[in-house]
C-alpha cells in the first residue's frame, strides 16, 4: 500500500499533470527537471509514472494528450480499488490469527488448496507447542538460544557453518 506520505495530494497531482500536458518530449532530462527539482517523492513519482505508462499516456519518451481531471479521477479510483483489496486481505489475515480451527488448513484454503496429508506437529490450534514452554504456558527458565529454538521448530539440523552472533 502506498504510504500516505508517498501519496501525492490532489493539488500536487494537478500541478504536475498540468505541467506534463505542456511537455512534448519526455526524456531523462525533462523527467529530472519536472520531478526531482520539484521535490516530488521518488516513490510517488514512480507510482504516477507507472499509472501514466499503463494508460498509454507516457509512451517512448512522449506524452500523449490527456485530460487532467479525468486522469486524476481514474488514478484515485484505481487507488481506492487497490485499498479495498488490501483491506480484504488484512481482514482475512486477522480472521486467520483469531481462528480456533487448524491454521494450516485455513491457510491452504485461502490459496484454494486442501490439506491432503496430516502433519504432526501441525499448528498451535492442533496442539503443537514449543518444546521449552511448559503446559502452564510459562516459558521455562532455561531459554535456548534463538537459533536452536528455530531449528527445533522447523525440524532442521544444526548448520555446519555457525555464525557468531
Ligand atoms: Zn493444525
Amino acid at each position: 500500500m502506498l504510504l500516505e506520505r508517498d501519496k501525492l495530494t490532489d493539488e500536487q497531482l494537478q500541478e504536475l499533470l498540468h505541467v506534463m500536458q505542456k511537455v512534448n518530449s519526455f526524456d531523462y532530462n525533462a523527467e529530472k527537471e519536472l520531478v526531482h527539482m520539484r521535490g516530488v517523492p521518488d516513490v510517488a513519482w514512480r507510482t504516477l509514472k507507472y499509472q501514466l505508462e499503463s494508460r498509454g499516456i507516457i509512451r517512448k519518451e512522449q506524452i500523449l494528450p490527456f485530460s487532467v481531471e479525468s486522469l486524476i479521477l481514474s488514478i484515485r479510483e484505481e487507488e481506492q480499488e487497490r485499498n479495498q483489496i488490501k483491506q480484504k486481505n488484512l481482514e482475512a489475515f486477522l480472521r486467520w490469527i483469531k481462528t480456533q480451527g487448524c491454521r494450516r488448513e485455513k491457510l491452504l484454503s485461502y490459496f484454494n488448496e486442501n490439506l491432503i496429508q496430516e502433519i504432526q506437529p501441525c499448528c498451535d490450534n492442533c496442539g503443537a507447542r514449543l518444546p521449552q514452554i511448559n503446559n502452564k504456558g510459562h516459558v521455562s527458565s532455561s531459554l535456548l538460544p534463538w537459533r536452536k529454538t528455530l531449528m527445533e521448530l522447523f525440524n532442521v539440523g544444526e548448520s555446519k557453518h555457525e555464525e557468531t552472533t
